[in-house]
């Protein structure tokens, strides 16, 4: 299971392996922030033991996570040795919309390399057939480099014992034999999880959130699904479906949802709310989501007033999500945060206006729209720490 080493179950062994990870986690993120650096640069930024940093780093050569590169020039004493992230090193990452597919090549760090769009086929048959052979042909396009595995990205809640979907309302094809299919195409370790689940770990994988905060990142795109990070570890629920919020009923009168429901969440905050708003506003269509977000940001009055409609009911389920888990923060990913100069304020101030025990503090993913294709490469990474 990719979240195990966030499980803290009360055995003193178990707590200091994953005192131990998390140490190793920190290293390696220093080193992929601030390469080229040091052990004694490594030891001053992360305020651990020398010795504890250079049986770390000896670690992560060994699994050759890192390299050793050129060594400093100081004016005396002994040369260091300076460390970076294995360039030849790297990981496929696998973004999968209801309509199309985004592929990544990454270095270790997350560091995308370079990026492919595919369309996916109408048929729901050939949608698995499609998603395999763009996979085998970014990976052939990159002979030199070594693949960690394959992280993939779902719009839907999978059960990685039954190999099926459990919940994903907006795609008709079979999500649940996808791992297996990938795995006998490519030979390499395949980790899927559902989308807000894999960015709720990669905030704290690649360090933009301390593991000791309670945080819940939602995100928002052709639906609205959340991944809930509490009392340090990935909260799944029974059957791994926790996290549901974009199927919460909030206007009984209002659209039919692809889960069957009314009014669901996600059928007036999603992105598919923003541009059904612009439709009814403007009385004609808007070809994507970053259209519409271009005409607000050039001024046009009908998409800011959908943008504006999208945002409040954005707030009014953060407001049921910070009553119900109470997180420190809450991280919104998905293209609403191109245009979160907009958004964010109306977000929080929606928020904002009804009781609240605590309120949350709402930002958006720190890599925008890359977010959740590195939370792919986390998936990964993630996986080979335990
Ligand atoms: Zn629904």
């Amino acid at each position: 299971m990719p979240t195990s080493r966030f499980i803290l179950n009360g055995n003193g062994s178990a707590t200091n392996r994953i005192a131990r990870q998390i140490n190793r986690n920190l290293i390696f993120n220093q080193i992929r922030a601030k390469q080229p650096i040091s052990r004694a640069e490594l030891a001053r930024t992360s305020g651990l033991q020398r010795s504890t940093v250079s049986l770390i780093v000896e670690g992560l050569l060994t699994d050759r996570w890192v390299v050793e590169g050129s060594t400093g020039e100081i004016p005396r004493g002994r040369k260091p040795t300076f460390l970076n992230v294995n360039g030849q090193r790297g990981v496929l990452a696998l973004d999968i919309h209801p309509a199309n597919v985004m592929l990544a090549v990454t270095d270790l760090g997350g560091k995308i390399i370079s990026l492919d769009s595919v369309e996916l086929p109408p048929d729901p048959q050939n949608v698995i057939g499609t998603i395999l052979s763009s996979t085998k042909k970014m990976l052939r396009s990159h002979p030199d480099r070594t693949f960690e595995g394959i992280g993939i990205n779902l719009p839907g809640r999978f059960d990685p014992h039954l190999a099926k979907s459990i919940f994903a309302p907006n795609v008709d094809w079979p999500i649940g034999q996808l791992k297996a299919r990938v795995e006998r195409a490519t030979g390499l370790p395949v980790v899927v999880d559902n989308v807000a689940n894999a960015c709720a770990l990669s905030e704290v994988w690649f360090g933009y959130s301390d593991r000791m905060h309670d945080l819940v990142v939602v995100n928002v795109s052709e639906g609205i699904g959340a991944g809930i990070f509490a009392n340090g570890h990935l909260l799944r629920g029974d059957a791994g479906v926790a996290g549901e919020f974009g199927h919460v009923q909030l206007d009984p009168n209002g659209v039919r949802c692809g889960c069957g429901g009314r009014g669901c969440w996600e059928t007036i905050a999603s992105n598919r709310a923003g541009l059904r708003y612009y439709s009814e506003i403007a009385k004609k269509p808007v070809p994507s989501f970053d259209a519409l977000i271009q005409l607000a940001k050039g001024g046009d009055a009908a998409a800011k007033q959908a943008l504006t409609m999208m945002c409040k009911a954005l707030g009014r389920g953060m407001h049921m999500i910070a009553l119900a888990l109470a997180p420190s923060e809450i991280v919104v990913v998905g293209d609403i945060t191109n245009a979160w100069d907009l958004a964010g304020a109306e977000i929080e101030a929606e928020m904002r206006r009804f009781a609240l025990v605590r309120a949350p503090s709402i930002r958006a993913a720190r890599e925008g729209n890359q977010a959740r294709l590195r939370s792919a490469v986390a998936l990964i990474m993630n996986s080979k720490t335990l």
